[in-house]
């Protein structure tokens, strides 16, 4: 019999619902194997046990009196850039090391009240700046499949939780390959949803306009699961679509026979390791003998989206973050009786350096006489971006790529050249840029470590893509590897 830190979230639930185990047995067991590998991984910036035995009597209750829905036991790892009422949120930053937010960001009042358990919160890169998860102010999270290499970032915490079972299913978020990256370094499933399908009432905002939540799970169901559990309409958030709320668990057939797929040559870049090409290879033609078509396809505007993603997320990061002045709440340095210095002394001992990097590339980027050259300009290219996207979705139902042209690379490999981590991000950045929906699932190893297929979808199409990854994920295994830890 499996330990019950070792389930799916499906799985779980079923256990649950039979009565199997509990939801303190199985929160219990989740912190009993935080305690056997948390001091290896470092997937945690928080652990909130007493606050999860709470939630766990309290979901065993419920269940008891019939009042259980898909969610209620479930233990979970939620991001630190979510807000968490009266639970240190920290973006894994000196910044807000000390903050308490007074409320709940909108995603975990809807799992908190649908009975989940909470049992910490994720190391992230800072302010969810990063590929590696090097970037956190506290210390690195390490990869479950190799303690020496990074779990990708900027919600390695998340990915490596999940891959080490430190926790059952887990959120992120992603600006720009912030949850599809880490999953595909660490051999797990994770979902970036629509812009706008997911609220964002309560994330610490890094780039508004490119941000979204979304699930890191053991397998496709349980992505599907804990994105019905957050999506949806939500007045506090403006950018949040008003749709009827869909059952993503529903569309699960693992039928794709007839789906036409897109190979889009730009995203089979140079400087992508050859056992990663051959990983996502063997999984196109995987689902070629599921009975999908598969032809290439071409994005010609993919070569400029790096460039303008690097301008519109610092932009954006520049304007966010100028709200940590040291007056109002999280870092204050407070020994001087200058205002000027108080605030500049605060952002230079606060922020660490990727962060104040950020900021300096996006106020240069907005500044008058340079807003043209770059700001506006990327906005430009955006729009073509979203309309080769558009154009290539008149002929494709979803595209297949590699998540990342690189498998899990060893702590502190790019920490000295920062456009060397920028360029990891070559597959996922553009699909932010769009705003579209994309899922990232394991599809191999290479040299031992795990390899993820992205795949890229219309609007609105979670339901397609996490069918397509369904229908793969029945007809192998690789979702099943677990790292010897
Ligand atoms: N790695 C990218 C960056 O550093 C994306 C991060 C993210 O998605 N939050 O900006």
């Amino acid at each position: 019999m499996a330990e019950l830190w070792q389930l799916t979230l499906h799985e779980a639930r079923a256990g649950l619902d039979a009565g199997s185990f509990s939801a303190v047995d199985l929160a219990r067991a989740c912190f009993e194997r935080i305690g056997q590998v948390e001091d290896r991984v470092k997937a945690y910036v928080t652990l909130t046990e007493d606050h999860a035995l709470q939630q766990a009597e309290a979901a065993d209750r419920a269940l008891a009196e019939g009042r259980g829905g898909p969610m209620t036991g479930i233990p979970v790892q939620v991001k630190d850039l979510i807000c968490t009422n009266g639970i240190p949120t920290t973006c894994s930053s000196r910044m807000l090391e000390n903050f308490v937010p007074v409320y709940d960001a909108t995603v975990w009042a809807r799992l908190s009240t649908q009975g989940a358990v909470l049992l910490g919160k994720g190391n992230m890169d800072e302010f969810a700046m990063g590929s590696s998860c090097e970037n956190s102010a506290f210390y690195p999270t390490h990869n479950p499949w190799d303690l020496g290499r990074v779990p990708g970032g900027s919600s390695g915490g998340a990915a490596a939780a999940v891959a080490a079972d430190e926790a059952i299913v887990a959120l992120g978020s992603d600006t720009g390959g912030s949850i599809r990256q880490p999953a595909s370094l660490c051999g797990v499933a994770g979902l970036k949803p629509t812009y706008g399908r997911v609220s964002r009432y309560g994330l610490i905002a890094f780039a508004s306009s490119l941000d979204q939540i979304g699930p890191v799970g053991k397998d496709v169901t349980d992505c599907a699961i804990a994105l019905n559990a957050i999506a949806g309409y939500d007045p506090r958030d403006s950018t949040s679509l008003d749709l009827p709320v869909t059952d993503f668990t529903a569309g699960l057939t693992g039928e794709i026979k007839g789906m036409r797929l897109g190979i889009p040559r730009e995203y089979f870049v140079d400087g992508m390791e050859p056992g990663v090409r051959e990983a996502v290879e063997d999984a196109i033609r995987e689902l070629e003998t599921l009975g999908a078509s598969v032809e290439p396809v071409s994005l010609p505007t993919t070569e400029y989206a790096l460039a303008c993603y690097y301008i519109i997320a610092p932009s954006e990061c520049s304007a966010n973050l100028a709200r940590y002045d040291g007056v109002k709440f999280g870092y204050s340095y407070q020994d001087t009786p200058d205002m000027w210095e108080a605030m500049e002394t605060t952002r230079q001992q606060g922020f660490g350096p990727e962060v104040k990097r950020r900021i300096m590339l996006g106020a240069y980027a907005l500044s008058a006489g340079y807003y043209d050259a770059y700001y506006l300009k990327a906005q430009q290219v955006r729009t073509l971006i979203r309309q080769d996207f558009a154009r290539v979705f008149e002929t494709v139902d979803a595209l297949v790529t590699p998540t990342s042209p690189v498998v899990a690379f060893p702590l502190g490999d790019k920490t000295a050249d920062p456009v060397q981590m920028y360029l990891i991000d070559v597959c996922t950045l553009p699909i932010n840029i769009a705003g579209l929906p994309a899922m990232s699932v394991p599809c191999g190893f290479s040299e031992g470590l795990p390899v993820g297929m992205q795949l890229i979808g219309p609007h609105l199409s979670e339901e397609r893509l996490l069918d397509i990854a369904y229908a793969y994920e029945q007809a192998t295994e690789w979702h099943k590897a677990r790292p010897g830890l």
